[in-house]
């Protein structure tokens, strides 16, 4: 069954997490805890309260409060080993949005572009997700890409193959998490 949080949870919830309160209308309680409340008990803590921002500067104020309330909405999302999440505002860049990061030593930096600012609140959504399905893949991509040095140096169409495999996985897992969202939280 369905239970409805109380109030106090959901206040309590989004104080906990390291980015100021959120402006716009995506204050959704994290998708996630409506699936975990379709079985019996109390909600489960964030599982990432307190993830580290850093601002890569210049990140101007209206793109910083552009950006918080998707962060907020999947910071349960990040996985375990993520020690420091920085932002980045890149207005030129060609993609709606970008993300480098380091498996290796713990860090990630999501790139917001001119472009994903431009777009309807849907595709941004989805444009995040895709960005942390590329961090939860991360330790199969680095692997992946050893393997691409070791045994693909000479086939240029398989390294591609494996490439395009990863884009097309991160673009359907990021809709059926949204699709997910659609249904417990009541995005549109
Ligand atoms: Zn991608």
């Amino acid at each position: 069954m369905l239970l409805v949080l109380s109030a106090a949870s959901v206040s309590t919830a989004t104080a906990s997490f390291a980015f100021a309160q959120p402006t716009s209308d995506l204050t959704a309680i994290p998708i996630l805890w409506h699936i975990a409340l379709m079985a019996d008990g109390e909600p489960p803590a964030l599982s990432r309260p307190n993830i580290p921002i850093t601002w890569r500067e210049p990140v101007p104020p209206e793109v910083q409060r552009a950006i918080v309330p998707y962060l907020n909405r999947y910071a349960t999302l990040f996985p375990g080993w993520l020690e420091d999440l920085s932002v980045a505002y890149d207005p030129d860049r060609e993609a709606s949005m970008a993300t480098s990061i380091n498996y290796r030593n713990r860090w990630v930096i999501l790139r917001v572009t001119g472009e994903w600012l431009m777009l309807p609140q849907r595709e941004r959504d989805v444009a995040v997700l895709h960005e942390i399905t590329h961090v939860l893949l991360a330790p199969l991509q680095n692997v992946t890409e050893e393997i691409k040095k070791s045994f693909l140096k000479e086939d240029a169409f398989a390294r591609e193959m494996v490439d395009d495999g990863f884009e097309s996985v991160c673009e359907d897992v990021a809709r059926a998490i949204q699709r997910v969202g659609v249904m417990f939280s009541g995005l549109k």
